[in-house]
């Protein structure tokens, strides 16, 4: 089964992706934490993708399309992966649905993940990163024992760019203008799942297993 999580930025799909990865076994594909690992370790791609994850608008196809590429060859598609941020607009399904074709598999089920904007606003606002261990932490919704510290390694917390509010608004927008034509693409051909993004990682979680053993 290959799946793709696909919905607006903080809808919780890094979170499901887990649980859906430790669930099935099988391997993620995420474009956000490939472009991240090649920024800081300051490959070539890293520094040219750099500003565009920064800005918070999409690193150009040509780039993306490479490195999913390059990370596919490392995976049995007949086995299944889970894509989690990619594909962000049409040109990459096509690309994807091509790429899937080649390997005699099909992209499954996508499930759309869905949560109002102010919600995904609080959620990046509030967010604090641990610059040690890489924790995370909401100044209200689970915040540190020690305001700005983390629990864990005592390292500082960071707020991390990409969620400060004018970026997570734009990143909003980009989804809205670029990948939301994607839920059309996919429902065409029955391939689309919805779940609100709300409440616990679990009730979430549980909502999702639902739906797809419904589908089967
Ligand atoms: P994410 O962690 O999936 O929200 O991605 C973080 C950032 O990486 C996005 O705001 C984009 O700048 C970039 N990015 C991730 N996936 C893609 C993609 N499929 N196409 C273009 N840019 C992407």
């Amino acid at each position: 089964m290959n799946l793709l999580l696909i919905g607006p930025p903080n809808a919780g799909k890094g979170t499901q992706a887990k649980k859906l990865i430790d669930h099935f076994q099988m391997p993620h594909v995420s474009t956000g934490d490939l472009l991240r690992d090649n920024i800081a370790r300051k490959t070539e791609l890293g520094i040219l993708a750099k500003s565009y994850v920064d800005s918070g608008g999409l690193v150009p196809d040509e780039l993306v399309i490479d490195l999913v590429d390059q990370a596919l060859s490392q995976y049995d598609l007949q086995k299944g992966v889970l894509f989690d941020g990619y594909p962000r607009n049409i040109a990459q399904a096509e690309n994807l649905d091509a790429l899937m074709a080649k390997h005699d598999a099909r992209l499954d089920t996508v499930i759309l993940m869905q949560a109002d904007d102010e919600v995904l606003i609080n959620r990046a606002t509030g967010r604090r990163v641990c610059s040690g261990c890489g924790a995370t932490y909401h100044v209200t919704g689970r915040p540190p024992k020690i305001s700005g510290f983390c629990d864990i390694c005592h390292e500082p917390l960071i707020h991390r760019r990409d969620d400060k509010e004018d970026v997570i608004s734009h990143r909003i927008d980009v989804y809205k203008q670029q990948t939301r034509p994607l839920v059309e693409y996919y429902s065409k051909t029955g391939r689309l799942l919805k779940v609100r993004g709300e409440g616990s990682a679990e009730e979430v979680f549980e909502k999702i297993m639902s739906l797809l053993g419904n589908k089967e």
